[in-house]
């Protein structure tokens, strides 16, 4: 890898959200950071500790499990049930909807501006206030329509850490 896959600004970005949590800024707690911010991965414990592993050959599998539940502790990532069975990590905490690839099991965010305002069921009320609404768009990536086989969400690939912002 040429570099740590961030630009500057992400890296501060970084810097700054572990700290304003309480957290002192280690190198795996940067690198970990870094995998939850990637486009498209969405990983699981398990997955960061893969794509980890060849860079940061000292890093623990329990290293990474503590320090995802630290994360999530200090509200710097949200946790979901994945239909593996296993839980994924998002580090954009900015609510937004993904679309899920039902055969590489990509998890690609789906920014709430283009959905519009979802009706909430008057039935919701009597359960509780609503505060956020998150879609599940399930479907087959492009990739997967094309035959791709190496379009797994876990491929090596590092996208650019920048595409747009805020979703
Ligand atoms: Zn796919
Ligand atoms: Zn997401």
């Amino acid at each position: 890898m040429e570099n740590d896959g961030l630009n500057v600004s992400e890296k501060s970005r970084i810097r700054e959200a572990v700290v304003d949590a309480g957290l002192r800024l280690t190198g795996p707690r940067l690198a970990i950071f870094r995998i939850l911010l990637e486009e498209g991965l969405h990983p699981s414990a398990e997955d960061v500790y893969r794509l980890l592993a060849p860079e940061l050959p000292s890093l623990s599998r329990d290293t990474v499990y503590r320090t995802l539940a630290t994360f999530e502790e200090a509200g710097l990532v949200r946790k979901f049930p994945s239909g593996e069975g296993v839980f994924r990590y998002d580090a954009r905490m900015v609510p937004h909807h993904h679309f899920i690839c039902s055969r590489c099991l990509k998890i690609v965010d789906v920014s709430m501006s283009e959905t519009g305002s979802v009706r909430i069921p008057e039935s919701l009320r009597s359960l509780g206030v609503v505060e956020t609404v998150r879609m599940e768009f399930q479907g087959i990536c492009l990739s997967c329509q094309s035959g791709g086989k190496d379009s797994g969400a876990l491929s090596p690939r590092i996208p650019k850490p920048h595409q747009g912002e805020n979703r």
